[in-house]
């Protein structure tokens, strides 16, 4: 739905990954956890082999993907981890406290690369996607491949001044930067279905933007997809009630 060109800012919490990170790795949750409060499949890097029995009460935070049968694993839980072995940790990138997720070690491994790929084109099987709206610039990576994957055309939401026609647009805080992101007025077919796709969730800023602009052209939020959530940054809650997956969590 083509609207008029409109500003929103939503607020978000600046925290160091890298210290986050710390805590969640050294935090080790005893308790069984149930499948439906985490994201099917994604997984903890370093926990794959410890916590492989499905099952398992050794102590060990048992996976979510463990949970389930493992019959209907689409992907094994040692190909995924070695999909996040992939993800090279940047520290101070783009600026002093963050811990950057660079993806491009992943993207150099055709089978680190089909593995995130296969993860999530599965969480959507039969969800029938019309759309997938990829967030600039690894979302297009990510969202473009995927949505070859599952038939469904792409939109690009793109940084500001990047796309020719007339866009709407949001503005919003990320992680590390207050950023604008534009999509084409005429990108979504009214009442059509759409994921939103993106390298890393952290603070949620970005897909929120992005959500944003998806239901101000009318079109139905299906799901949020990462391939990678900082989980100790909160985004997901900022998404909520959209569903969100991920292939894995930090
Ligand atoms: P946010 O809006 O805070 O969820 O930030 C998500 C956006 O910023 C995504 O487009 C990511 O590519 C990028 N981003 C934020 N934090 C990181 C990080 N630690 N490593 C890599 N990319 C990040």
């Amino acid at each position: 739905m083509a609207t008029r060109k409109a500003t929103k800012t939503s607020s978000a919490t600046n925290k160091s990954s890298a210290s986050a990170k710390s805590k969640s790795s050294t935090t080790r949750a005893t308790a069984r956890t149930p499948a439906s409060a985490k994201p099917k499949g994604a997984i903890k890097p370093g926990n794959a082999k410890k916590a492989a029995k499905p099952g398992s009460t050794r102590g060990e935070e048992p996976s979510p993907i463990s949970a389930r049968h493992p019959f209907e694993l689409a992907v094994p839980r040692d190909a995924i981890a070695f999909a996040a072995s992939k993800i090279r940790d940047v520290p101070d990138y783009p600026k002093a406290g963050i811990v950057f997720k660079d993806v491009t070690p992943l993207l150099a491994n055709p089978k680190a690369f089909h593995i995130v790929l296969d993860v999530l084109a599965e969480r959507f099987i039969g969800e029938q996607i019309d759309t997938v709206v990829g967030i600039d610039a690894r979302g297009f990576i990510f969202g473009g491949a995927l949505a070859a994957r599952l038939n469904a055309a792409f939109v690009p939401a793109r940084k500001p001044g990047k796309l020719p026609a007339e866009v709407d647009q949001v503005t919003y805080k990320t992680e590390y930067s207050i950023d604008s992101l534009e999509m084409h007025r005429d990108a979504i077919v009214q009442e059509s279905r759409v994921i939103i796709v993106d390298d890393v969730l952290a603070t949620g800023g970005t897909a929120k933007a992005a959500a944003d602009l998806v239901k101000r052209q009318g079109g139905y939020l299906v799901a949020h997809a990462f391939v990678i959530e900082l989980s100790f940054l909160g985004g997901r809650e900022k998404l909520l009630p959209v569903k969100v997956e991920s292939v894995i969590r930090y």
